[in-house]
Formats: C-alpha cells, sequence, structure tokens
C-alpha cells in the first residue's frame, strides 16, 4: 500500500478475493483509480499543511492511541491514527461467499498511521534512541490490542522509506494492516517453520541465529538482546534481519529493556544503510506470530517453532522478469560481502 492512498477519497467496503491457483488473497479497491492518476506526481504535503504534524490533529481521522510527554498532555510524542482511506476496516462482517468459481469476502481489518515523531521530515535513523524506544512500544500496543479482534488473524506493522519504497509522506510515519487472513509470505515462513520443528524439534530461527554466530561472515551487528546479519539465502542484495537473541514467537511479548536494546540495534543498522546509499529506498516489516485464537488447534507447535523477528528490505529497483517470473533471486552482491560493508560501515 502506498503512502499516497492515504488521501483518496472514502469510499464504502473493499472486496478480498483469493486467487484459485495460489491461494492468495488480494484487496480490490472500491474506487477504481483511472489511467490519468498513475502518472501524476504524489502529493506529499508541506509541513506548512501537514495533517501529520503536531498542531493540525483536527485535519486528520481520531486518534487510536498516543504516547504523551510526562505532564504535558498535549504535547504528544508518536501517535495513531486510522488510515485517511483504510482498504482494511473494522465495520462489519467478513461476508465470505463464493463468486462462481472463486472466493470472496469484505475487506474487514484495520489499517493505520503511527506517526514516528511530531517532528516533519526527520529520517528513521536519526530519531534518536528514546523516539525509537517509544516507535517500537506504539508497535507493540496496536498489535496487542487488535490481537483480542477473533475476526482478525493477522498484523503486520511496516514501514515505507523513500520513493523507490512507496513512500510519498515526508513525515515520519509506519503502517499497520490487520487482515481477516494470513497473508501468504508469512503463511509460507510459518509453514516453514512448522516443518522443520516436527522434523528436528528444534526452532529454524534459533538454528539459524546460531550458525550465524558459529560462521560470523554474515553477521552486522549484535548487542545484548539482538542480532543483525544479511541471511544465507537473501532475496535482494543488503536484506538484513533482526532477530532476538531470547526464542519468543510474539513480537508482543517483548520486555521492556529489549524494546530499547531493538531501538538500539533498528536505529544502529539504518544508519549503516543510510551511510552506504545516501539516498536509499527501504521497507521494513515486523514478522510476529499470527492470532491463535480461531484455530488454536493448528498451531500447537507454534509458541516453539516461529521466531519473530524484523526484515528490512533496500529497493534498488533492479527486480528483473527473470525475479518476477521464476520467483529466483539474483543477488548482484552475496550477503558475506554486504554483510561485511555494513560491518564497516
Ligand atoms: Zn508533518
Ligand atoms: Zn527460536
Ligand atoms: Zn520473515
Amino acid at each position: 500500500m502506498k503512502d499516497s492512498e492515504l488521501f483518496m477519497k472514502k469510499t464504502d467496503l473493499n472486496e478480498l478475493r483469493k486467487d484459485p491457483l495460489l491461494g492468495r488473497w488480494v484487496a480490490v479497491l472500491n474506487r477504481s483509480m483511472p489511467p490519468s492518476e498513475y502518472t501524476m506526481p504524489p502529493q506529499d504535503a508541506h509541513e506548512e499543511t501537514c495533517p501529520l504534524c503536531r498542531g493540525r490533529e483536527e485535519e486528520a481521522p481520531k486518534e487510536i492511541m498516543s504516547i504523551r510527554e510526562p505532564g504535558n498532555q498535549h504535547a504528544w510524542l508518536t501517535r495513531v491514527i486510522p488510515n485517511f482511506n483504510p482498504v482494511f476496516k473494522i465495520e462489519g462482517d467478513l461476508g465470505r461467499r463464493g463468486d462462481g468459481m472463486y472466493d470472496r469476502m469484505n475487506s474487514i481489518g484495520a489499517n493505520e498511521i503511527i506517526v514516528e515523531s511530531p517532528e516533519h521530515g526527520r529520517p528513521p535513523e536519526d530519531l534518536g534512541l528514546d523516539q525509537m524506544t517509544k516507535v517500537i512500544l506504539t508497535y507493540r500496543d496496536r498489535i496487542t490490542d487488535l490481537e483480542r479482534d477473533p475476526r482478525l488473524r493477522y498484523t503486520l506493522i511496516y514501514k515505507n522509506a523513500g520513493r523507490n519504497a512507496g513512500a510519498v509522506f515526508s513525515h515520519p510515519i509506519s503502517h499497520l494492516a490487520s487482515t481477516p487472513v494470513i497473508p501468504k509470505r508469512v503463511k509460507e515462513e510459518l509453514d516453514g517453520a512448522k516443518q522443520y520443528f516436527a522434523y528436528k524439534e528444534r526452532c529454524i530461527f534459533c538454528d539459524i541465529m546460531r550458525e550465524e554466530l558459529r560462521v560470523g561472515s554474515r553477521v552486522i551487528n549484535e548487542t545484548r538482546y539482538f542480532m543483525a546479519f544479511c541471511p544465507y539465502a537473501s532475496k535482494f542484495p543488503f536484506e538484513t534481519w533482526i532477530m532476538p537473541k531470547r526464542h519468543s514467537c510474539s513480537f508482543q511479548e517483548i520486555r521492556h529493556e529489549e524494546i530499547e536494546d531493538m531501538a538500539l540495534i533498528l536505529s544502529g543498522t539504518l544508519k549503516k544503510l543510510r551511510s552506504l546509499f545516501t539516498d536509499i529506498s527501504f521497507n521494513y516489516f515486523i514478522h510476529t506470530a499470527p492470532n491463535r485464537v480461531p484455530r488454536k488447534d493448528h498451531w500447537h507447535t507454534l509458541g516453539e517453532d516461529f521466531h519473530w523477528h524484523l526484515e528490512i528490505m533496500p529497493r534498488f529497483l533492479n527486480t528483473s522478469g527473470f525475479e518476477w517470473g521464476s520467483g529466483f533471486y539474483i543477488l548482484t552482491t552475496s550477503p558475506e560481502d554486504a554483510s561485511k560493508y555494513l560491518r564497516e560501515a
């Protein structure tokens, strides 16, 4: 989802459709964008008119939560609001139904904007440790809250930074999308982890971490509670994963001292990427366990087999027809070399 969708007109419920071949769900927006809008320059809001800046709260949808300065109720530090034009909406029922041979349902869920700072234009790596800690706390509190809704299966927190990564706003924000189905990419990871556990009775992520620490050549950075490394078979050059050393399937169960440490390693890694590529675009997202409530039995080993993590994907726009057609990626910089550059940055 692009930031530019924030400013589109309000519409009724969007629709989710299932690809019968791949089992992947897509969201079809109620209001179709005409061809001319695809070539329009993105509408960034300038600081003078930005509805996400402090003092212009009235121009944004009603606040869901915030972290405020102690003793000053007007001064928010992070703030969560519904998306200006949400793809997933909380009101309504799922309305699962057939459509000829196909399956569809209503786009129930949540779509929120996490405003990371009152300061317009501040890059994520320069938020500062205190502020980054508050951002991570905000992520955690939102996922914890949405997990209670039995209609929802998954909450994805993600960030778009830079034009190539779909960001339009210069105000620092992250996004949240809560969906009534588990997204395919997440499902593949969950299934892979479950299979590995069934075979070896060990968490694959804990094994990967042990292996990476043993070999050392793909490790970028290590803190007390986390490690950052370039995965052995990354999809993109300079792809970086940040993983907690303590086994835990849910990001929501992160401890206070781990939050500060995560802020440290995330800021540090983003700073390193920025120092190698001045104008870098990237996405990052958190992969955590799905909501287990509706199908508890299916996930009986989840607590042991899955391990939450954050993935950073630099966006260099060098994906070709080969990658799209085959799902087979070509790494123009090896993970060993990428981590060496990042270690030394
Ligand atoms: Zn702003
Ligand atoms: Zn683990
Ligand atoms: Zn993942």
